[in-house]
């Protein structure tokens, strides 16, 4: 039985690699992967580092294309793959256009869809923009509903989709273990901060990433303006992964210059990437996937958002909703330095969001689907 697996962006190919390999590893099931390549040089960085060759490459993405050019695309892309493969399933993940095009397409065939990730809500159909409405979109669409927390199913079930949801945790967390212990065995896969780690020896990193498109503009000035008097408080320095997108490089190019104490850094790779999270002291970033890693690792995280579809570590008491306000970052980030108590409160390590598991379990119920 033929799973066609699709994705387009680094956070799905980090959520999705656990699960190729999971399905993979099952007799009886055939694993076709299709990527868009909706993000180009972040989804290869992942590709590489999980050693996953794509079957398919549709290679979509284009420089300052809209939002209807890129779903337009994606659709006719996609449902030309199924067509041609004849996938028995398809496997979506999370809320791009690709995970919503890749639904459509699939239902267009009346082929039956999986959803990995299934039921994060911030009930504001602009924040996240567009995010929140493609998530909502294949929740109709998908018979298999693949939650990462009990509260992400009771969101589904408010919606009256009940039948096909299954709590599995979040393949993010398996990915994280399985970088970890990559690293691990060869540090050399992280080796690349061995001198930032040198150079911040003894300072507290704040660990930034931003790439919301709620944020560009405005949001993304404050947030510059916001890292400047971060690297000026003592003791402190900026550690952060400027993503490509030319509305964050600009600003942040602009505003920043060479400042002493801000290591402005191309996107790092995943193992990269976890060995900065556990340098750091804290996160502030308006990204889902480190709301979901952060707490995993014990880091606190203040979220430069004003909703957020991952609730859980905000109850845990590792995640702050703070906006995307300059004095609010300066004054949060403040107290998270400067006093010890609010910062241990913070700083637990726990995981709400999966045991590492969720991928097999995910492959389990995709194996039960087809009667294997
Ligand atoms: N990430 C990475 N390198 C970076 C920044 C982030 O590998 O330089 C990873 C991060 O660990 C997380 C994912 O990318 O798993 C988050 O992607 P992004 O913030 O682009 O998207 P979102 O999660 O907000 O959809």
């Amino acid at each position: 039985m033929k799973t066609l697996v699709v994705f387009g962006t680094r956070p799905e190919a980090i959520k999705l690699f656990p699960v190729v390999r999971a399905l993979a590893a099952r007799p009886g099931l055939e694993v076709v992967t299709c990527v868009t390549a909706q993000h180009r040089g972040l989804l290869d960085q992942v590709l590489a580092i999980a050693g996953l060759t794509p079957d398919i490459d549709l290679d979509l993405m284009e420089p300052g294309q809209t939002l209807d050019r890129l779903t337009a695309r994606l659709l006719t892309g996609l449902g030309e793959v199924m067509d041609r493969t004849k996938p028995d399933r398809v496997l979506v993940q999370g809320d791009t256009a690709t995970a919503m095009a890749g639904a459509l397409a699939a239902y267009y065939r009346r082929v039956p869809v999986g959803h990995v990730e299934a039921g994060l809500r911030s009930g504001d159909i602009y924040h996240p923009w567009p995010e929140e409405v493609n998530r909502r979109m294949i929740a109709p669409i998908a018979d298999l509903h693949f939650a990462p927390t009990q509260t992400a199913a009771d969101a589904l079930a408010r919606e009256n989709v009940r039948a096909g949801v299954q709590v599995t945790g979040n393949t993010v967390i398996d990915a994280l273990h399985w970088t970890r212990e990559r690293i691990a065995a060869d540090p050399s896969l992280a080796a690349g901060l061995d001198t930032i780690a040198e150079r911040f020896a003894g300072k507290r990193i704040v660990l930034v990433t931003t790439h919301r498109r709620e944020n560009f503009g405005g949001g993304m000035e404050a947030i510059a303006r916001a890292i400047r008097r971060i690297a000026a408080m003592p003791d402190t320095a900026v550690l952060f992964p400027v993503h490509p997108n030319p509305n964050v490089v600009s600003v942040m190019d602009a505003a920043l210059g060479d400042l002493a104490n801000v290591a402005r850094l191309e996107p790092l790779d995943y193992p990269h990437f976890i060995r900065a999270l556990s340098l750091c002291h804290l996160a502030l970033t308006d990204s889902g996937g480190v709301q979901e890693e952060a707490p995993a690792l014990g880091k606190p995280v203040l979220v430069m958002r004003e909703t957020t579809e991952r609730p859980e570590g905000v109850a845990a008491g590792t995640a702050k909703l703070i906006g995307a306000d300059e004095d609010r970052i300066v004054s949060e980030v403040s107290t998270l330095l400067g006093d010890k108590a609010a910062y241990l409160a913070m700083a637990r390590a726990h995981n709400p969001y999966g045991d590492g598991r969720a991928s097999e379990r995910i492959a389990g119920l995709v194996a039960d689907g087809f009667g294997l």
